[in-house]
């Protein structure tokens, strides 16, 4: 029997056609959909809009199944998306738009197991793998195990039948926490074993919701995945650094410091840069998205940022401590700054703003209701690993 497509699906859960379109443009706005690829996709259509663009796959397209794994972690990548800013969204990719098998979220045993390798069976070839936690290759990976296989096996086997693969949080994207020297495990990025397969890194600890969220909506509505940085991560949302649309940028500017955290720089909102804030040198969305709603991050809330979507973040060089201003990269944008927020970050901006406003709240709400890249870790074969441990 012909599966049903995703706006069919929803259709049957009571979602009219108006709210259909107003989720589409939701959709357009939250994967920051850029306009090249989409002509190809819409065939005739010449200039679709975004939405139309949106429209037109999920008219056409079946759910887009998805295996989650979780390897090495504190799973809060699985945390933060159910706790989303957009949790009606959230909600709605994950269990109206895709997702099949979850290994956190669903129950454990031998019936989760089952499902797994029905999924992997039936949809061979057009599954999305989503890995959350790292691989760890020492002793042939036996330090991280699920159901008695090693979490090298359970790669392998996930990733032969998928489509793509999703590195999600800083774990799965570059070894996290668990690669942190010494790295008794041999923690590494997904990027580092799987070199067959397209892979993309979501980096952050954890990674921003929307960011997973948007990125496997963009591999639904084109069929592939978005472009991407030197370290596989998604342009869109890592095009920029924390510094480059910081709230604190204009003390930056004008020489204007917090000395510690409760002196009186702090009080007034100055620039964290001496009390270690990594900024100037690290990519990511927190600026422009925000977290908890559009409500703050860190940075805006008194915290230095920690580099969570680099590399060795938690090697790499300390947390708290002050850095000469001399160190900060030419690359930093100072020009993006000043012609304001770039248009792809803007168009995912206006997409998960609207959600927040509650423009697309009345489509989200009637679904809820039922419903290498260059890895911080020395590149590591399988074969390798199997010689090393
Ligand atoms: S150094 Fe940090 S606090 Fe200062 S402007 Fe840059 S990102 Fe903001
Ligand atoms: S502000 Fe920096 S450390 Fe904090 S979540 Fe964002 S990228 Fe990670």
């Amino acid at each position: 029997m012909k599966e049903k497509t995703i706006y069919e699906h929803l259709r049957d859960k009571g979602l009219s056609r108006r709210d259909f379109m107003k989720l589409c443009g939701t959709i357009a706005g939250m994967m920051g959909l850029e306009f090249s690829p989409p002509v190809k996709a819409l065939g005739k259509l010449a200039h679709p809009t975004p939405a139309e663009v949106v429209a037109r796959a999920l008219t056409t397209k079946p759910k887009l199944p998805i295996i989650w794994l979780e390897f090495q972690d504190c799973a809060g990548c699985s945390e933060a998306i159910s706790r989303s800013s957009s949790p009606s969204l959230a909600k709605l990719v994950l269990n109206d738009i895709a997702i099949e098998y979850h290994e956190t979220l669903m129950a454990a045993g031998s019936q989760a197991e089952k499902a797994k390798e029905e999924c992997m069976e039936k949809y061979r070839g057009k599954y999305v793998l989503v890995v959350e936690g790292s691989p760890t290759v020492a002793d042939d990976g036996i330090y991280c195990v699920v159901a008695g296989k090693s979490n090298l096996d359970l790669l392998k086997e996930a990733t032969a039948g998928a489509a793509a693969v999703i590195a999600t949080g800083n774990c799965a994207s570059f070894g996290g926490i668990p690669g942190a020297n010494p790295n008794p495990t041999r923690a590494c990025g997904v990027a580092d074993l799987i070199k067959d397969k397209p892979v993309i890194n979501i980096p952050g600890c954890p990674a921003i919701p929307e960011v997973t969220t948007g990125t496997i909506l963009y591999f639904l509505i084109m069929g592939e995945l978005p472009k991407t940085d030197h370290l596989l991560r998604p342009l869109t949302f890592y095009g920029h650094t924390i510094h480059d649309h910081c709230l604190r940028r204009p003390f930056y500017e004008a020489g204007k410091f917090a000395e510690s955290f409760d002196d009186e720089g702090a009080r007034k909102g100055y620039c964290l840069y001496k009390l270690g804030c990594k900024g100037p040198t690290t990519y990511n969305a927190c600026a422009a998205l925000k977290w908890e709603q559009g409500l703050s991050y860190p940075v805006q809330s008194g915290h230095p940022c920690l580099g969570c979507s680099e590399p060795h973040f938690w090697d790499g060089g300390g947390f708290y401590q002050g850095q000469s201003a001399a160190l900060i990269p030419p690359e930093s944008k100072t020009t993006a700054v000043a012609a304001g927020v770039g248009v792809a970050i803007g168009a995912a901006l206006a997409g998960v703003n609207a959600a927040k406003k509650g423009r697309a709240k009345k489509a989200l709400t009637s679904i809820s209701a039922v419903g290498p890249g260059e890895s911080g870790a020395k590149p590591i074969s399988q074969s390798e690993s199997k010689k090393e441990g």
